[in-house]
């Protein structure tokens, strides 16, 4: 870490000083050295108070001085310097209101902090969204619909006009003619015309840049961003000419700030304090990456040189930019590595993870495991076995088989005397682990008890009882179990299951689940494939297993499309699978909260079917069925006595049937891609092979694209990945991150994840080399501040 350039020019002023203050009567010459240092330091990029101190200690050393009024000089520069030289200076100093800034008055400031632009430094942060090049200016018979330009003109004539759409709207507008020797256009502005009639005068001469558009047979701008070169009359070769070729930084202007007024805050924020901003990556690092400082970073990006290259600043591609994200990634992999070491250090319980329970368990289970399989519990049980709790994601794609670890944990935890509580995001998938778990369990074994909300009262007190008299070895539930009136005797290991599917406020109640001293080991899993340095770093905290095999004989289901109209297909798979014995999932979209229409959907389907395969059995199963209702509809598909059943989307992790074969998925346009895929794992897990019909009704956005991809890939990854473009990060991270971590200011982490893995890497680095970074106050602190509440750090750690 590397002080910034602003702390540096202070203490280029601080050594000679020194110097003076211990030995004034023989230290002539560093008057010199220190009024040269101190004007070095007036003119950088410092705030006006700081700038106005240099400034008198410069004249104040910058004439000859006697002993006495040397002292005297050394004295007061050394107490007018002192607030600056303060640790915590800079980060109160860019935290200040915009208002500071000079030519920004309380009105603007205020407007600006509604928007989210509450500091200086969120000033400086705000990088532009785009460039617009103005070292070359176009001709306006040049100017092309669609591009975005920038041109000098003439004014023709300007004035308001009425405009008239269709349906008979209509309202007021301003408009001005431009043009040079080569042609004309209009400018228009349906709001805001009155300011434009104040700046703008026939003949005057004006720098224009926006978006050309075709109207009619014409081109127009609409709401151009203008400034008068020459007023009419002036000489207007001169300023055309004389005109500052520059690349303009553009940036995204919220609703009710001027694009310019924008520009010239964040132009001063950087002018008056880009050097109190220091750099945190590690020097051999910043060395090896041949990184600019931050301060050089950010007046490259806000204000490029003439000779930038426009298509890499607009890309993000630049050192500039470099530099920027990965200090912002940085401290953000300090915080999740200090969050992680933190956990690590905690006291835990020590598990026997190979005793002679556990060893019956393995033998007895009905198939042999996978060698990722095997891998993950080699991983696990170590974990379990350490006096520090577990924190640890398991990542599988659908079928690969997580249950099966999470029951092996369980029954090490159990042969140790501790209890294990196993949490789903919704009653249905609870009761499928319950299920799943039973059937592990076989005979003799793990006590396992479903726990939840919709429990009837009486079977609810009489779980509590026994959980807490610690008969219980297993509670499977949702978030109920979270409840304060719910006392384990010794919980010794949380597994979560879907975490991501948990509200923010329940996500917030599971990390609070630990008790007082020992904290029992976390299992975290998940079916939804996320990139893996995406998973490291949402989970950045945790550590990482990937269950990356399926078990052996599992064909991936055959997928197929078909579109509305196309019905006769269906039936003809439906029919053909019905004959082989084997069983049909038919599932329908949720398309309101309420479930109120998909319910209709999914219950003429059902009839439909019912009337069409008179000899088939049908069942229909949706969320508004109570629990008795759903584990019966649930039980009767698992034994074989219903042949189809057709269900809104609640099926859609969890039910695990090998005789079922195929699924049907009506308005597979409506879902996502990760809901299609879990979907489709949920045929094909025996030894026959699975098929997976998607009927399209419709199109949807991305729809297309999705359902290519499905038909493209059976690989969850490879799915992952595909959703990840077609969505975007933001939404596709969306759900995940929310309530997990506040939002990243410049770093995007999907763009940049070659940028996080370096990051990652570093921080892991520093956080061994310097545990809790206690020898570096100030790059903890900088974390702390950041990072601190989003990660829970501890304030002392
Ligand atoms: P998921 O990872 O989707 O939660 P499950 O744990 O539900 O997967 O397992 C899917 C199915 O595969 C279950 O029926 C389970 O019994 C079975 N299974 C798990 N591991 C194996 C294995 N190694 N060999 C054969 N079948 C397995
Ligand atoms: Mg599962």
């Amino acid at each position: 870490m590397k002080p910034s350039p602003a702390a540096e020019a202070i203490e280029a002023v601080m050594a000679p000083l020194r110097l003076a203050a211990t030995v004034p009567e023989r230290v002539r010459n560093a008057d010199r050295a220190i009024a040269q240092a101190a004007a070095r330091a007036a003119s950088g990029a410092v705030p006006r108070e700081l700038r106005k101190v240099m400034c008198e200690v410069r004249d104040a050393f910058g004439r000859e001085l006697d002993e006495s009024a040397r002292r005297a000089a050394v004295a007061r520069a050394l107490v007018r310097l002192a607030p600056f030289r303060d640790p915590g200076y800079a980060a109160l100093a860019l935290a200040q209101s915009p208002r500071v800034l000079a030519g920004l008055g309380p009105r603007r400031a205020e407007q600006l902090a509604k928007r989210g632009l509450r500091t200086v430094e969120d000033l400086l942060y705000r990088l532009p969204a785009g460039y617009d090049d103005r070292r070359t200016l176009a001709k306006v018979e040049a100017l092309a619909v669609g591009a975005r330009v920038t041109f000098a003109a003439r004014v023709h004539d300007c004035g308001f006009g009425g405009w008239r759409g269709r349906g008979g709207r209509g309202g007021r507008m301003f408009e001005t003619l431009v043009g040079d020797e080569t042609g004309a256009i209009s400018l228009k502005w349906f709001r805001g015309g009155e300011a434009i009639e104040r700046t703008v005068r026939k003949g005057a001469l004006l720098l224009v840049t926006g978006e050309v558009k075709r109207y009619r047979f014409d081109r127009e701008i609409q709401h151009p961003e203008i400034e008068v070169l020459a007023e009419p009359g002036g000489d207007a070769s001169a300023s055309a000419e004389a005109l500052p070729r520059r690349i303009v930084p553009r940036y995204a202007t919220p609703e009710g700030v001027h694009p310019r007024a924008l520009r010239r805050a964040v132009a001063q924020a950087v002018a008056d304090y880009a050097d109190l901003v220091a750099g945190r990556l590690p020097e051999a690092l910043v060395a090896k990456r041949k990184l600019p400082s931050p301060a050089e970073a950010l007046r490259a990006l806000h204000a490029p040189e003439a000779d930038a290259d426009p298509e890499a600043l607009a890309s993000a591609s630049t050192p500039a930019h470099e530099r920027l994200i990965l200090e912002e990634l940085y401290l953000l992999e300090l915080g999740l590595a200090l969050r992680r070491d933190e956990k690590r250090r905690a006291p835990g319980i020590a598990m026997r993870a190979d005793g002679p329970r556990l060893r019956t368990a393995l033998r007895e289970l009905p198939f042999a495991l996978t060698s990722a399989q095997r891998r993950a519990w080699r991983e696990i049980g170590a974990d379990l076995a350490q006096e520090h709790p577990m924190s640890r994601l398991l990542e599988g794609d659908v079928g690969s088989g997580k249950t099966v670890i999470a029951y092996l944990a369980a029954v090490a935890v159990a042969e140790s005397g501790h209890q294990t509580a196993l949490m789903a995001p919704t009653e249905l998938l609870a009761e499928q682990h319950y299920r799943t778990l039973r059937q592990l369990v076989g005979s003799g074994g793990l006590r396992v008890e479903l726990f939840t909300a919709s429990a009837a009262p009486g079977h609810a007190e009489r779980i509590r009882t026994e959980l807490a008299a610690g008969e219980i070895d297993v509670a499977v539930g949702t978030h109920a179990l979270l409840q304060d009136t719910v006392a384990f005797r010794s919980r010794g290991l949380v597994v979560v299951d879907e975490q991501h599917r948990f509200g923010v406020r329940q996500r917030a109640a599971l990390r609070g689940a630990g008790e007082d001293g020992a904290q029992p080991h976390t299992l975290v899993m998940t079916a939804t494939p996320i990139p893996r340095t995406l998973a490291m770093t949402l989970h950045g905290d945790l550590d990482l297993t990937v269950l990356d095999e399926l078990p052996p004989g599992r064909l991936p289901a055959r997928t197929l499309l078909v579109r509305a109209g196309e019905g006769r297909e269906v039936s003809r798979l439906l029919r053909e699978t019905a004959a082989r014995g084997e069983q049909v999932y038919v599932v329908y979209p949720l398309i309101d909260e309420s479930e109120k229409s998909d319910l209709r959907a999914a219950s003429e389907s059902a009839q439909r079917i019912a009337a069409a395969f008179p000899d088939l059995r049908v069942d229909l199963l949706h969320g508004r069925l109570d629990t008795a209702a759903r584990q019966a509809a649930m039980a009767r598909f698992e034994a074989g006595e219903t042949q189809v059943l057709v269900s809104t989307t609640v099926v859609e992790v969890g039910v695990d049937v090998a005789n079922a074969t195929l699924m049907i998925v009506e308005n597979a346009e409506r879902f996502g891609l990760a809901q299609l895929h879990q979907l489709r794992g949920r045929v094909g897990r025996g030894d026959k092979p699975g098929q997976c019909v998607l009927v399209a009704r419709g199109t949807g956005e991305g729809s297309e694209a999705r359902l290519a991809a499905m038909l493209a890939t059976p690989d969850g990854f490879a799915i992952a990945e595909a959703d990840l473009r077609i969505r975007g990060p933001g939404e596709f991270l969306g759900t995940r991150q929310h309530g997990r971590l506040p939002d990243l200011r410049i770093a995007d982490l999907v763009r940049d994840r070659n940028w996080l893995a370096v990051a990652r890497e570093a921080a892991r680095t520093a956080v061994a080399r310097n545990p809790g970074l206690h020898r570096d106050p100030a790059l903890r602190a900088a974390v702390q501040a950041r990072w601190g509440e989003a990660l829970e750090l501890s304030e002392v750690g």
